[in-house]
């Protein structure tokens, strides 16, 4: 997990849309859900909870706007030259944004602590069989939920969508 006052950098493959994340992070998560699927080309995704306010974008990522699982929409987040994933975020303008864990320049400052949407993985995915599993949307621990909702209510003052 990135701590409160730690920043660390990410950002895409042609280094056209750079970033700093500043902690804390509130979950990572790997996400297995057939749109992850088809958005990366990969089994699934591995996720990274912050603020809006916490990613700081340079540069002006594309944005594919869709819908999730539960009819809210959904805008991907991804640059325009070389197609590299940078983060998703909810309704708009929802305070909390989904970072993925791979366009970080260290991806190995966080780890997956959940794995979601489980009924839609392929059969040659793998996981860590010590984390919880989830058929669909995940649960979190009450302590989390808790620093979710609280962050949920904290304003947006960032433009970038
Ligand atoms: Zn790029
Ligand atoms: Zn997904």
């Amino acid at each position: 997990m990135v701590e409160d006052g730690q920043n660390v950098e990410g950002g895409c493959l042609c280094g056209d849309i750079r970033y700093t994340l500043h902690g804390p992070t509130i979950f990572c998560t790997q996400c297995c859900c057939k749109d992850c699927q088809k958005a990366t080309g990969t089994g699934h995704t591995t996720i990274i909870g912050v603020h809006r306010d916490q990613l700081e974008v340079r540069g002006t990522p594309k944005i594919y706007l869709t819908h999730g699982d539960t009819g809210g929409a959904v805008s991907r987040h991804f640059c325009g030259n070389c197609g590299g994933r940078l983060y998703t975020s909810g309704d708009l303008p929802g305070s909390v944004i989904m970072v993925q864990a791979g366009s970080l320049d260290d991806p190995n400052v966080v780890t997956p602590t959940t794995v979601i949407y489980l009924k839609d993985a392929v059969a040659w995915d793998r996981f860590d069989s010590d984390l919880p599993t989830f058929p669909a949307i995940g649960k979190r621990s009450a302590e989390d939920q808790a620093k979710l909702d609280e962050i949920k209510k904290r304003p947006v003052k960032t433009m970038v969508m």
